[in-house]
């Protein structure tokens, strides 16, 4: 089952040349763990997954991503309709200016995936609740998303990145900027986000990929250097 299939993948920033030559394929219902040093490609390569790389005016991507099969760089995919289905969440929680609510029904809401204000409030509970943080905001949803808890706001953001229904999550290091609390509760969510969906996680730490992940890819200079069970991997000496 797998749901993204990448071949012969390059990236450059100019003259950089961030990505050499990336060939792989990401499972459906599983936690893919990206990892390795600092400025190997990780986040890059996890950009090229959902056309972020786009916005970024010198970088160029050659080569062939698919989603369930569709190749997603083919002129006939809108990169804003496309992102809706490849749910992102950042390192830092960014909750829109807006309320709790306004947050999570925002997406839907330009995607119109609601006929009526009934349908909209129950794709916002659903997600908040698959957010793992309905019980903290259900009495308080006209409240600023930004004013919550780091944790929250990040689970919050997660719960943005489902409400639109994505075939894939990506993450990239979702919880390098959360205390280690949160990280456990969002750690837990990922792993109830792994039953519904395609979760890539970038991660700098070996011990969150062993923690979260059943696949593991090892990049190194713009080139993933090794990829399979996490649970092999890391036992391999
Ligand atoms: P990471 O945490 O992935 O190692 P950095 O802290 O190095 O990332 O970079 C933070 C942000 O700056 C990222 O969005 C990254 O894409 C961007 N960035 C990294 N290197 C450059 C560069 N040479 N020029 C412009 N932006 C960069
Ligand atoms: P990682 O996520 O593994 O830390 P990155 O993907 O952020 O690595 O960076 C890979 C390479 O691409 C680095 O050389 C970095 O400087 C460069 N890079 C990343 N983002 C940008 C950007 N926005 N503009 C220019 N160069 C970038």
């Amino acid at each position: 089952n797998v749901k993204i299939s990448a071949k012969d993948v390059q990236v450059f920033y100019g003259d950089n040349h961030a990505i050499k030559d990336v060939t792989v394929e990401i499972e459906d219902k599983t936690v893919t763990a990206f990892i390795g040093p600092s400025g190997c490609g990780k986040s890059t390569f996890l950009r090229c997954i959902n056309r972020m790389n786009d916005t970024i005016e010198v970088c160029r991507v050659v080569g062939d991503i698919r989603i369930d099969g569709e190749n997603i760089y083919d002129p006939k995919i809108d990169p804003v309709q496309l992102r809706a289905k490849v749910g992102m969440v950042f390192q830092k929680p960014n909750p829109f200016p807006k309320s709790i609510y306004d947050n999570v029904a925002y997406g839907p809401r330009i995607h119109g995936l609601a006929r009526n204000k009934a349908e909209l409030d129950e794709i916002v509970e659903r997600s908040l609740r698959s957010g793992a943080i309905w019980d903290e905001v259900k009495d308080r949803l006209q409240a600023p998303g930004t004013g919550l808890s780091g944790g929250q706001q990040q689970r919050l953001c997660i719960a943005r990145a489902i409400a639109t229904e994505p075939k894939v999550l990506l993450m990239d290091e979702p919880c390098s900027a959360l205390d280690p609390i949160a990280t456990a509760q969002v750690e837990e969510l990922i792993d109830e986000l792994r039953k519904s969906y395609s979760v890539v996680i970038v991660t700098h730490s070996m011990q969150q990929a062993a923690r979260v992940s059943q696949k593991t890819a090892f990049f190194h200079l713009g080139s993933l250097v090794e990829f399979g069970e996490t649970s092999k991997i890391f036992t391999n000496p």
